[in-house]
């Protein structure tokens, strides 16, 4: 303490590799130190603040430092930090499977925990292929993900990732899945609705299933937006038409709503805007509020007896980490799911939603912005070179990155995907807040395209 921000940058780029990061841009970048945070603020150990407009990476529901999830992990600390979850259990993780188990979509009754959104992917694609086997389908051993796809980093999900800047270098070591296009609807053709875009994105998939279905364990797909693919976003109707042709073709659906889950988009679930129920559930990053990692994936009864037999057939999911199901993060779920439950969360944010709407409604006259976007407390604003022909600047030009210096500078935390501006802020953001986050990026955005 006491050494300010400069001394704390240099002590951590002496010994730390920042994830996400090319290190060298640290020459020219600071590394912005934390001491702490309140609500939707951020402060540095020069007292200047910066409102979190991207909840940290998508994690942050109800603020930074929330007394009542404070509260409930102190007390659980005072207990139990952590035990084992295999033969061994504890209130918080019982406790918070029942609450997951009533609040998702009928149908999904047993909670297996990881510890982090790619192992509840990798949890998920090992069960339905294993599912398979265990029921004599050994051919069935491929997934089909969605262009433009983001399931996380580890080797598994990253084969069912097909963002080329965070996939190519690595795919020597990744096992080919099967591409349908994104339903995405920002290409769509004039006069066309999101709707009848998405519905024409579903052909391609349709196809493939019919092709493919007897090699296919299941289908991945990001619930209505897909976030780290540049909050790209569809139509439910392609959730409820891929989750009737998986039916019909005997394919297992998963719905990896690490991202969209928990009132991102308007719902508790994404899945709900489609009235569907996945055969795989992913949550995590809100799940604990933001506080702590945790990863749970949700399935049915009928995958569950699958595996359910005596020891000596070998039909077990013999999948461990060794901080399932922790009980810090356990309870920050729990009283993450209480807030929800006590606040009319979902209303206030439909206010929010209004709210990001209007302060942004100008944005779409400018020059050099192709659309603004929007699901629920997710806004996204496509800056392209030419507005006509939606072409977009050379991702070498880095103008995003001019966005994020600029507002980092107004006292804002806005992390571009390329050239897409976003705010997916806690839920606990202002309307006044909200109106100055969208100045800032305004200026950003005059700033990032005047050359
Ligand atoms: N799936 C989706 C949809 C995500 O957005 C992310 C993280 N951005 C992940 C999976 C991976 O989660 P984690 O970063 O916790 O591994």
């Amino acid at each position: 303490m006491g050494e300010g921000n400069t001394g704390l940058e240099q002590r951590d780029l002496a010994v730390l590799w920042h994830p996400c990061t090319q290190m060298k841009d640290h020459e020219r970048l600071p590394v912005i130190p934390i001491r702490r945070g309140r609500g939707v603020w951020l402060e540095d150990f020069d007292g200047r603040r910066y409102l979190d407009a991207i909840s940290s990476w998508w994690v942050n529901l109800f603020g930074h430092s929330h007394p009542r999830i404070n509260a409930a992990v102190k007390a659980q600390v005072e207990e139990l930090e952590q035990v084992l979850l295999a033969g061994f259990t504890h209130e918080a993780a019982v406790s918070l499977a029942e609450r997951l188990v009533a609040i998702s979509p009928a149908g999904l009754r047993k909670c297996f925990f990881a510890d982090n959104g790619s192992c509840a992917v990798e949890v998920a694609l090992k069960m339905s292929f294993h599912y398979w086997r265990n029921r004599g389908e050994l051919r069935k051993t491929r997934f089909i993900c969605l262009e433009n796809a983001y399931h996380g980093e580890t080797l598994g999900a990253l084969s069912v990732s097909q963002i080329p800047l965070y996939r190519d270098t690595y795919a020597p070591l990744l096992r080919d899945a099967i591409v349908a296009p994104s339903p995405d609807c920002y290409r769509r053709a004039p006069g066309e609705t999101w709707a009848e875009c998405s519905r024409r994105g579903f052909e391609a998939m349709a196809d493939l299933l019919e092709r493919h279905a007897d090699e296919v364990c299941a289908v991945i797909v990001e619930p209505l937006v897909q976030c780290a693919g540049q909050m790209r976003m569809y139509d439910p109707v392609y959730l409820s038409l891929v989750r009737a042709a998986c039916s019909q073709h005997r394919v297992h659906l998963i719905a990896d709503e690490i991202a969209v889950g928990f009132g991102r988009t308007g719902t508790l679930f994404a899945c709900e805007q489609a009235a569907i129920a996945p055969d795989f559930l992913c949550l995590s990053k809100g799940l604990t509020g933001g506080y702590l990692p945790l990863g749970a994936v949700l399935t049915t009864d009928e995958i569950y007896r699958a595996f359910y037999a005596d020891y000596d057939t070998r039909t077990a999911f013999l999948h461990s980490h060794s901080y399932t199901g922790n009980p810090l993060a356990c309870r920050a779920a729990l009283a993450t799911l209480s807030l929800f439950e006590e606040q009319p969360v979902l209303a206030g944010n439909r206010q929010l939603a209004q709210a990001m709407a209007a302060a942004t409604a100008h944005f779409t006259d400018h020059p050099h912005v192709a659309e603004v976007r929007q699901t629920g407390m997710i806004l996204a604003v496509e800056m392209v070179q030419d507005k006509a022909t939606k072409t977009p600047y050379p991702w070498q030009e880095r103008r995003g990155l001019r966005i994020y210096r600029q507002a980092l500078a107004r006292g804002v935390l806005l992390r571009p995907l390329g050239n897409v501006v976003y705010f997916m802020p806690p839920y606990v953001i202002t309307e006044d807040e909200i109106r100055h986050l969208a100045e800032v990026a305004w200026e950003g955005i005059n700033l990032a395209t005047s050359d």
